[in-house]
């Protein structure tokens, strides 16, 4: 098993297969962004299954394939079929945009995918393009297929913003009711391209649940791999609805990941520039032993906690490189 410095059990890798996308959410990847990572740079299938093997080795068996966007990548179906095989991998995920998962998501589940994580910050389709550049009709479709083919929990990931999103909390409630997905509003953070992320439109989430509370009834709810997220239920309902409060109330203290980006550095937390380049000792043929005690030397470098409070603007790394 792998502990921190801090007592903290880490079995959690969130893996950037790529660090491109088909959508530009301003908040991300604003449009014109220029900075993406050439492909030689990219970990190979075979790279990054011998690193997923040595990881879960260690003690990591839950892993969330993410990006960028992670359709975007033309081996990503070998490179699901590779993780999915490994023995000590209990647990694969996948966030996505949705935008390419119509096509994807009967070989995804085949491939031991068991749940997806879909970003949607509206259900407008004007505004949907306003937010993303993206189509909201072909994120729908993909959400429609992901259910039918059984991918279970589906949850929406809602990043919530004054004044762009905040009055379509409710709509966003009674859709996922209406499908039966979870739903999770995410507070914006102050990464990215500028590092600022959209923090000019910050809401904290102590307002969305307010606003909840106003129109439901919410008890407290328990959801298995909540990670970050604190839960409640809608009384009455299957519907469990996650709060995620980076700025409001972190919850480093509790952290049990790290994020492998596209190029093969591991970063040990996405509020801190910590990190160990694992693609150079990969390509001068280090022995998985002495991989092992890199991993082990790394994850000994875990902060206590991020500053993006104190420290607004000090991450200027875009979170598809990362992977959010
Ligand atoms: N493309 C996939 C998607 O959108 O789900 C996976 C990668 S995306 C970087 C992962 C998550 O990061 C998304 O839910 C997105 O909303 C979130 N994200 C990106 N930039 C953010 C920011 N500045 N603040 C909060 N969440 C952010
Ligand atoms: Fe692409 Fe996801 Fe970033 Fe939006 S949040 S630009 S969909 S990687």
């Amino acid at each position: 098993m792998l502990y921190d410095t801090f007592g903290r059990k880490i079995e959690y890798l969130r893996l950037s297969v790529t660090d491109r996308c088909d959508f530009r959410c301003f908040y991300c990847l604003p449009k014109g962004y220029k900075g993406f990572s050439p492909p030689d740079s990219w970990l190979a299938v075979e790279e990054i299954e011998r690193l997923m093997r040595v990881f879960s080795e260690l003690g990591i068996d839950k892993v969330r394939i993410t990006g960028g966007e992670p359709l975007v990548r033309k081996d990503l179906p070998e490179i699901v079929r590779r993780i999915g095989r490994l023995p000590k991998i209990q647990d694969l995920s996948l966030s996505t945009n949705a935008s390419q998962l119509a096509r994807h998501a009967q070989s995804l589940k085949a491939n031991g995918v068991s749940r997806i994580n879909v970003s949607l910050d509206t259900l407008n389709r004007a505004r949907f393009r306003d937010i993303t550049q993206g189509d909201l009709d072909q994120v729908l479709a993909g959400l429609m297929a992901a259910k039918d083919t059984g991918l279970h929990p589906i949850k929406i990931n809602m990043v919530v913003m004054k004044g762009i999103n905040d009055h379509e909390i409710t709509d966003m409630v009674q859709f996922c009711l209406k499908h039966d997905f979870t739903l999770r509003f995410i507070e914006t953070m102050p990464v990215g391209v500028t590092g600022k992320g959209a923090t000019d439109r910050f809401l904290s989430l102590h307002q969305v649940r307010e606003q909840l509370e106003s129109v439901y009834q919410l008890e407290p709810a328990a959801m298995r791999g909540a990670g970050p997220a604190s839960y409640v239920r809608v009384k009455d309902t299957r519907l469990r609805i996650g709060f995620i409060t980076p700025l409001s109330q972190h919850f480093c203290e509790t952290c049990n990941r790290v994020r492998l980006s596209v190029e093969g550095t591991l970063y040990l937390c996405l509020g801190k520039h910590d990190n160990m380049e694992f693609r150079p000792l990969l390509r001068k043929g280090i022995s998985d032993e002495l991989l092992k005690e890199k991993v082990l030397e790394a994850i000994a470098r875990k902060p206590e906690r991020h500053e993006f409070r104190e420290k607004p603007g000090e991450i200027v790394r875009v979170m598809a490189l990362t992977g959010g």
